[in-house]
């Protein structure tokens, strides 16, 4: 992971704006909306009548992320990219990206490269616009604010309380596993933590780990759904799990729902792992989280354009808020979504009799 791994360049020795200038030397601006990214009092953007949109996050060490199985450039690389996911579950594209880090002098400027690398990457990929931030020492841990800018016209932007009763509940790719990779890191950390000599036992994981530790913003399905001319009813991406997500999209539309458990889409990784682990996998779709997915609702007049696409699914519909907000099991059975229903969902099965599976 470290290119440099033998060398420590100590950052007290660059001064600040000697650090902000070798963090920003290669940046290119690729958006016509930047006329100015870093080196002034502030960026200057021009957005020419399309509405703005900003998101912006806080990071952690110890509370969002642990650096004890996060490489560096892999954390650069998802904070950014989990930015741009707020923007294209605005139904947008992310222009432009600012980071405010701040660092222990445990941090050499190899560590920051390794960030910034990935933050780069990111920025590359998803052609965005680095433009600007702050630079702060801090006692012990590493802290990352980062704040993405994007636009679209008025009659693009899809808010999360517009679902109308009747439209169809929507996910794309599969859900689950960047829940099944952090326990993954999670369980080998302790056994390390117990022995440091036992390697770590990751053979096999790639794609849970991947959905963990590299998740992608979905603004592949942005462009999709406007190449087919769908604008999304309503829509959110999933960061804390289905069940919570879908919680936003009812009570912020005053409607209710009905999706159904054989219908969640689910890698036979994520349900073999969710097996190994003693979690049943539609547990972990609904409550896992940082899956990155987009959740939306569509009329159901656009059924015909999705129905055949393998990274669309068709998850239920959106009925009554009388009806309330439930998932419709294997079985035929009904249990309503709590955002953290690991122990409704499993009493109710006991009371219905139902067996998992699985066990
Ligand atoms: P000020 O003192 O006005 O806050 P700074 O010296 O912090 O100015 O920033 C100067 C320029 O460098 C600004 O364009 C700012 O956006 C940029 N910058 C500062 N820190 C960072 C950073 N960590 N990453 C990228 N750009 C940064
Ligand atoms: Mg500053």
């Amino acid at each position: 992971m470290f290119e440099n791994r033998n060398k420590r360049t100590e950052l007290s020795g660059l001064g600040e704006f000697g650090l902000i200038r070798h963090l920003t030397k290669d940046i290119h601006i690729k958006n016509s909306s930047t006329l100015k990214g870093v080196g002034d009092d502030a960026a200057v953007l021009d957005y020419q009548g399309r509405k703005i949109l900003v998101s912006t996050d806080l990071l952690i060490e110890g509370i969002h992320f642990d650096l004890t199985y996060t490489p560096l450039k892999h954390l650069g690389y998802k904070a950014a990219v989990v930015n741009f996911s707020d923007i294209a579950a605005m139904n947008a594209f992310p222009e432009q990206l600012t980071l405010s880090i701040a660092v222990s002098n445990r941090f050499s400027l190899e560590a920051l490269d390794e960030i910034y690398s990935g933050i780069y990457l990111a920025c590359e990929r998803y052609g965005v616009d680095f433009i600007g931030g702050d630079t702060s020492s801090s006692v012990t841990g590493l802290m990352m604010s980062l704040t993405v800018l994007g636009a679209a016209s008025k009659a693009d932007i899809t808010y999360r309380d517009t679902a109308r009763i009747g439209n169809l509940v929507c996910v794309s790719g599969d859900l689950g596993g960047a829940y099944m990779g952090l326990l993954l890191l999670e369980r080998e950390k302790k056994v390390f933590k117990a022995d440091p000599l036992v390697r770590p036992d990751l053979e096999g994981y790639d794609y849970i780990l991947q959905r963990q530790l590299k998740p992608e913003a979905r603004v592949d399905i942005i462009r999709k759904l406007r190449d087919l001319r769908i604008k999304p009813t309503a829509m959110i991406d999933i960061s804390d799990g289905l069940a919570s997500e879908i919680l936003h999209i009812c009570t912020g539309s005053k409607t209710g729902c009905s999706l159904y458990e054989e219908k969640i889409p689910m890698d036979p990784a994520t349900m073999q792992t969710s097996y190994e682990m003693g979690i049943d996998p539609t547990v972990s779709a609904l409550n896992g989280g940082e899956d990155y997915e987009l959740l939306f609702t569509i009329d159901m007049k656009d059924y015909e354009k999705i129905k055949d696409d393998p990274d669309l699914s068709v998850i239920g519909h959106i009925t009554d808020q009388s009806g309330g907000m439930n998932l419709i099991t294997r079985s035929g059975g009904q249990v309503p979504l709590k955002a953290q229903g690991w122990d409704a969902f499993f009493e109710r099965r006991e009371e219905k009799g139902e067996r998992r599976k699985e066990k």
